[in-house]
């Protein structure tokens, strides 16, 4: 019985969290209207949004990886010139913050307590476990099955924006091991696609972007740029185009 309510929860766990990223990262993440986003700036309960919208909308997006996918900053100087303004801008907090998140490139664990929302929320089926073992299964696939985006956010999103070569020789092993998967190509793939094309491919955790109509595979001039750049390579290309990924079509 424990093992059904781990496949059931798992799989309602993982297509949540994964609706949840896409709708997160499309209306809070990248939204536009930055009139809006003025507002929230100095709202009390919503300046949490307001940096959110900042680190990855603004700073990773806009003002980092300016000229290259696979390049943070040109140069020292680049870099420096950026934590310049960040600190006439920014709270002392929130500077704190976009230095030890790599600039958007990573996030910071006190930002989970909006982002991870689901999380969080799934804890309360725990009530309605109706035995110690049904509640740790349910314990165990929100563990491993609705945590995905939030782990991929800070630790794999920075090796997506390096060339497949040098990720696989920095990354720790289990992320290694990730990144060598399809699951892990797709993501490389998707993630590129979505830097050009910022109102698509907003999943990491794969799956809700198909439904919510948001995918776009890359185009042949897109597989061009990321196999010259060193991001994926041709057997790379071959995989992926071998067979869809949980609908997913390259
Ligand atoms: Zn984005
Ligand atoms: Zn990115």
């Amino acid at each position: 019985m424990a093992l059904l309510y781990f496949a059931a929860f798992g799989i309602l766990f993982y297509a949540q969290s994964s609706l949840w990223e896409s709708v997160f990262h499309e209306y809070v993440l990248d939204v536009r209207p930055r009139g809006r986003l003025a507002g929230f700036r100095h709202s009390r309960w919503l300046s949490d949004v307001w940096y959110g919208a900042f680190s990855h909308g603004t700073l990773h997006h806009y003002l980092t990886f300016r000229n290259d996918y696979a390049r943070q900053f040109a140069d020292e100087a680049e870099r420096t010139a950026l934590m310049a303004r960040l600190s006439a801008f920014l709270t002392p907090a929130q500077f704190r913050d976009a230095v030890s998140a790599q600039y958007g490139n990573s996030l910071t664990w006190a930002s989970t307590r909006y982002c991870g929302l689901p999380i969080w929320l799934n804890l309360l089926w725990l009530f309605a476990a109706p035995g110690p073992g049904e509640a740790a299964a349910i314990a165990i696939a929100d563990l491993t099955c609705a945590t995905p985006y939030l782990l991929f956010s800070k630790y794999v999103h920075p090796y997506l924006h390096e060339a497949y070569d040098s990720a696989i020789a920095r990354a720790p092993s289990p992320v290694r091991h990730l990144l060598r998967s399809r699951y892990g190509l797709a993501m490389r793939v998707s993630h590129f696609v979505h830097h050009r094309h910022p109102t698509h491919n907003f999943n990491l955790h794969i799956g809700a972007d198909i439904p919510r109509r948001r995918w776009l595979p890359p185009t042949d001039e897109e597989w061009t740029i990321m196999l010259r750049i060193g991001l994926i390579k041709p057997i790379h290309r071959a995989r992926l185009r071998a067979r869809p990924l949980l609908g997913h079509g390259f």
